[in-house]
């Protein structure tokens, strides 16, 4: 298969939820270092809610899906997150429009065009230690597969792999963007929640072909 539809989304979405449940420790550990502590109590709260919302109904196409998520999450989430994370979706969502799947090539282009919705937002540079961070190479490296002509299996994989480096490359870098930018050079050797939570995003759609 070289495209995803609108239940492979769903069920990306249900990984992301089992994920977080499952990292959601982790995730305010990470958040306790250089934040408030509440980056997985606050997005366990979103994918919680997209659960409940798809369980059992799947809206029409990927567009109202993608959009339905967002809403969803900017509504539930809180924080800064929510509205980041509820960009991400919306502008995907718009790009995508009513496509029924969604292909590798179209894959790629509807994450840049979320990731662009990312950074209007939060207004985050590369290496200001955000999910833009993690973000970003993910998004490069589906571009790359699309490119290529590689397998929608392959694409994600990698975009997986991408996501994971750029969140492990957060370590070292001096926040400058949200609430661990007031800590300065003390946010330094640790990694960033929201590029770890997106990284989860990532690996919740990376084994979806794997049956
Ligand atoms: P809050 O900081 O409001 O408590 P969360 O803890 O849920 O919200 O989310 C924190 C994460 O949000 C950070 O780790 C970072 O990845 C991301 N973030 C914060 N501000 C920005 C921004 N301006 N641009 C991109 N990402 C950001
Ligand atoms: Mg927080
Ligand atoms: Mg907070």
């Amino acid at each position: 298969r070289q495209s995803l539809t609108v239940a492979d989304l769903v069920n990306w979405l249900h990984r992301f939820d089992e994920l977080t449940a499952t990292e959601l420790d982790w995730l305010t550990e990470l958040d306790s270092a250089i934040g408030d502590a509440d980056h997985g109590v606050n997005l366990i709260r979103g994918t919680r809610a997209l659960r409940e919302r798809f369980e059992g109904q799947h809206p029409a196409n990927v567009g109202e899906l993608l959009g339905q998520a967002g809403v969803t999450l900017v509504a539930t989430v809180g924080g800064a997150s929510g509205a980041l994370y509820g960009a991400l979706f919306v502008e995907m969502a718009r790009h995508v429009g009513s496509a029924k799947s969604i292909d590798v090539a179209t894959l790629a282009s509807s994450f840049r065009a979320g990731l662009s919705g990312v950074v209007t937002l939060g207004r985050a540079s590369p290496a200001d230690k955000t999910m833009v961070d993690a973000l970003t190479p993910a998004v490069e490296a589906l571009e790359v597969a699309a490119e290529r002509g590689a397998s929608l299996r392959q694409a994600l994989v990698d975009a997986f792999a991408a996501a994971a480096a750029g969140r492990e490359a957060t370590t070292p870098l001096v926040a400058r963007k949200g609430r661990a930018s007031y800590l300065g050079v003390r946010s330094v050797d640790h990694i960033d929640p929201g590029a770890a939570s997106t990284a989860l995003l990532f690996e919740a759609l990376s084994p979806h072909l794997e049956h």
